[in-house]
């Protein structure tokens, strides 16, 4: 039989630490499988995918820039995937590409399941509103978060996510200086570029915050992190929320569930 290709799509692609940790899950799992990396033109995205799967290719994550567009090209969709509007995993099934979204999963398997984070009732505020955020609302809401606020630069585009989220939950929408005062966790979503700057936040944010997450993960602590520890909040960035949502892929292609820890564990070493 052939070895089943994989791969992670995006542009650019070549810093994704996801080739390593499928390598890992795969080890780890006796799969005979091949991950790579795929870099699409940003406006090759369709092409690329049409070419890997016409080639054999298994399944792709699909990163930044191209969530939206995935989910514009996959001819069927799980549910999640349709109310995120955003597609990180695409599986070939039959003629067809099926299209779902495992960042939501991924983010609450990190913070419930490792950090041990209690979402029961809890108050949430979401810096941001891109895709990402769109594809984590449902979780938190499924996980019993209370209420969400989200908070965005510009505020049209935190009002849509939250009018699409509406039935799920108690959710509002502010701009980035109206953030309320009273969350018992801030998740960070805003992607404030390589030189990693964030917008200035209120400290009042904080004040009432026994966590802080940010999606963001980098080899030192993020810009975000380090603005909440200099206020003394505690918190973790999104390299566990990778892992937990690669290994969400990882089960929906291979019918297996990898052991996450021990691959946070040995990429990060902590
Ligand atoms: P998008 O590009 O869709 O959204 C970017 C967000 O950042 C927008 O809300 C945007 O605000 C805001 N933003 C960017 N620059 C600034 C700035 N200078 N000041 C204020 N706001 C700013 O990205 P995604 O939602 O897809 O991803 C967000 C981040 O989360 C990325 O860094 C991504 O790598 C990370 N991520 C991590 C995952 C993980 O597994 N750990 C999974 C998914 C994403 P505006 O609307 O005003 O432009």
């Amino acid at each position: 039989a052939m070895t089943d290709t994989y791969a992670v799509i995006g542009h650019p692609i070549e810093h994704s630490r996801s080739p390593d940790i499928h390598a890992l899950f795969a080890a780890q799992t006796g799969q005979d499988m091949h991950y790579g990396r795929r870099s699409a033109p940003v406006d090759g995205f369709a092409a690329s995918i049409q070419a890997f799967f016409a080639a054999g290719g298994a399944g792709l994550n699909v990163t930044l820039p191209f969530k939206q567009e995935a989910f514009e090209r996959a001819d069927t969709l799980s549910e999640r995937a349709q109310r995120a509007s955003a597609v990180n995993t695409l599986m070939a099934r039959g003629d067809e590409i099926h299209g779902d979204n495992t960042d939501g999963a991924g983010l609450v398997a990190d913070l419930v399941g490792r950090l041990g984070t209690d979402l029961a009732g809890a108050r949430v505020l979401i810096l941001g509103a891109g895709g990402a955020v769109r594809g984590v609302v449902p979780n938190l809401f499924a996980a019993g978060v209370a209420r969400i606020t989200i908070a965005n630069r510009t505020r049209a585009k935190s009002q849509s996510v939250a009018e699409s989220c509406l039935r799920m939950g108690s959710i509002a929408a502010c701009g980035l200086d109206e953030a309320p005062f009273d969350a018992d966790l801030v998740i960070n979503a805003i992607s404030a570029g390589l030189a990693g700057e964030m917008p200035a936040l209120d400290d009042r944010v904080l004040t009432r915050a026994r966590a802080v997450y940010d999606m963001i993960y980098a080899d030192t602590a993020t810009p975000f992190l380090r603005w909440a520890r200099d206020r003394g909040v505690a918190g973790e960035d999104g390299f566990g929320m990778l892992v937990e949502q690669a290994a969400e892929s990882f089960a929906l292609w291979r019918g297996i569930r990898p052991d996450t820890r021990a691959v946070i564990t040995a990429l990060r070493g902590c």
